[in-house]
């Protein structure tokens, strides 16, 4: 790592004063509940998490509530509808951050319109990872139930195999397309996963 980076991931980790547990309950609950956007479609897709795609949000909700009792939790904002929670990384590459604060490392998972992200990198890094869960999200708005059995496990499965492996499946890139198309559309910034 050059020493440009590691000047941006320490400044990217100091930024993010943590807030108190129940600011972070409050932020999310506000999330879940509020429509992002304007018109018909905005409206659905806030009935969305509660109908077509419920198993998916269900564990969303679970896991993001677990970890934000366990006090690894960092912040929790909306991104183009979406919801981002960001945590420390637990285990031996927790420590690994903890003990080198100019380390970088992230890791997502998406579930419905719970971007679950672990870890620390610089802005850019973070957008990156944020957009291409975006593109599970948006797998998850067309999928529905089926989610979790065609994208979710077989996801599972692939990344336990190593993330070259994982990268090549088809819903890997499905995502990456999708999401990459979306940001087109709308006009914003795409960071591509490097
Ligand atoms: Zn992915």
């Amino acid at each position: 790592m050059s020493r440009t980076q590691a000047m941006k991931v320490k400044e990217i980790d100091d930024k993010w004063t943590r807030p108190s547990k129940s600011e972070l309950l409050k932020k999310l609950l506000n999330a879940l509940f509020t429509r992002e956007g304007k018109g018909i479609w905005s409206w659905w897709f806030l009935i969305s998490r509660f109908t077509w795609e419920l198993p998916q949000h269900i564990l969303g909700i679970g896991f993001s509530l677990f970890t934000l009792a366990m006090g690894w939790v960092r912040d929790v904002y909306t991104y183009e509808g979406s919801i981002v929670v960001l945590r420390d990384v637990q285990g031996k590459k927790g420590a690994l951050l903890k003990r080198n604060k100019y380390l970088s490392y992230l890791s997502g998972v998406s579930l419905g319109s719970f971007l679950c992200i672990a870890g620390r990198a610089s802005e850019q890094r973070l957008q990156a990872i944020t957009q291409h869960e975006y593109g599970h999200y948006l797998q998850s708005q067309r999928a529905g139930w089926l989610y979790l059995l065609v994208i979710g496990l077989p996801s599972i499965i692939s990344a336990s195999q190593g993330s070259r492996f994982h990268r090549k499946m088809w819903w890997e890139r499905n995502a990456n397309e999708l999401s990459a198309s979306f940001h087109k559309t709308n006009d914003l910034a795409y960071i591509p996963m490097a």
